[in-house]
């Protein structure tokens, strides 16, 4: 960080700036349970969104690797600087109670920033179509239903009168820093709108429209990750560390321990899945399919490759020699 050089001072790396225990290993697991199945999680992640190593429901959320993996300050940034030509529509909708135009505002905000950041939702919606569509449309549901609160009214002015009140002063390397009793009433105000957003976003319905039929804190956890990377770079390590707290994204990590597991070959991309026994499906971390790890493999029926195919998939295309091959 000392001989950054002067034209990448406001790129802020954020894993400089997180608190030591923060920092990620890949030989360190979050712990865990899946609440469908209830099976403890045991195999590393690739991204932060941690899927069942037995039933491949989305479990939860890791703040740990999602600093890792992808760039927080990139796909935040990306977010704003698409947003920002539609702020004034938005403010308009808002104040008119336009639900249609503010869902089709965020519906294309949300599609054209997938797009850029993949890296920045699951895997799943990589390649898989209905599944993306359904996760921006759940995107924008949950902001209309965030937004157009009118509960939400007096928390946004008193986030708007807090933010103002935040004094900067300079920190190491260029970058701005805050402290004090004014951050924390920010990071309250914070935590009652996503508290008050997301019981509506419940009892509402919209949170089944989540493709990855998450739970409850999972969506929560991200709001909090998300503010969490844009405002650990400006903290000390210690406050850092209290934020983390505050908002219930510091875990508890467990060294990987080896397992018996079996190799198999993802029948959509052909990338090595590793699977626990007794294992139904999982998640493949390469092309986000969900892929049925619970039946035999079948043999492709041209180079004999064998292939565990998608769960529902009658036919796949052999990612190896494109032989279309039928599940028996
Ligand atoms: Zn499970
Ligand atoms: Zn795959
Ligand atoms: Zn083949």
């Amino acid at each position: 960080m000392q001989n950054k050089p002067s034209q990448q001072k406001d790129i802020i790396r954020l894993s400089d700036h997180l608190p030591e225990s923060f920092k990620t290993h890949s030989q360190f697991i979050k712990r865990v349970s899946c609440s469908q199945c209830g099976a403890p999680k045991s195999l590393p992640s690739k991204t932060a969104y941690i899927y069942c190593d037995f039933c491949g429901s989305l479990i939860d959320y890791d703040f740990r690797l999602a600093n890792a993996n992808t760039n927080g300050a990139y796909t935040n940034t990306a977010f704003h600087r698409i947003i920002a030509p539609h702020q004034t529509a938005l403010a308009q909708a808002k104040a008119q109670g336009d639900r249609d135009t503010y869902r089709k505002i965020y519906t294309q905000v949300f599609s054209q920033w997938l797009q850029e950041c993949p890296m920045a939702v699951s895997p799943r919606a990589m390649n898989d179509l209905p599944f993306r569509q359904q996760l921006i449309a759940y995107f924008a549901e949950c902001a209309v239903t965030k937004d157009l609160d009118p509960r939400q009214i007096p928390l946004e002015a008193a986030m708007q009168e807090l933010v103002a009140l935040l004094k900067r002063y300079p920190g190491p390397d260029g970058t701005w820093m805050v402290s004090g009793n004014i951050f924390w009433d920010y990071a309250e105000v914070f935590k009652q709108q996503m508290e008050m957003a997301y019981a509506l976003i419940e009892k509402s319905g919209v949170a089944q429209m989540d493709p990855d039929n998450a739970q409850p804190g999972v969506a929560l956890r991200m709001e909090y990750s998300t503010f969490c990377q844009s405002w650990l770079p400006h903290l000390s390590p210690q406050d850092g560390e209290r934020l983390l707290k505050y908002y219930g994204v510091s875990a508890e990590y467990d060294m990987v321990k080896p397992q018996q597991t079996d190799h198999r070959l993802c029948g959509c991309c052909g990338s090595e899945i590793q699977s626990l026994p007794g294992a139904k499906q999982v998640v493949c971390e390469s092309c986000g399919f969900t892929i049925d790890v619970g039946s035999q493999a079948i043999p492709c029926s041209k180079c004999g490759s064998l292939l565990s195919f998608p769960v529902s998939a009658a036919h796949l295309l052999c990612p190896y020699c494109s032989t279309d091959n039928r599940r028996i």
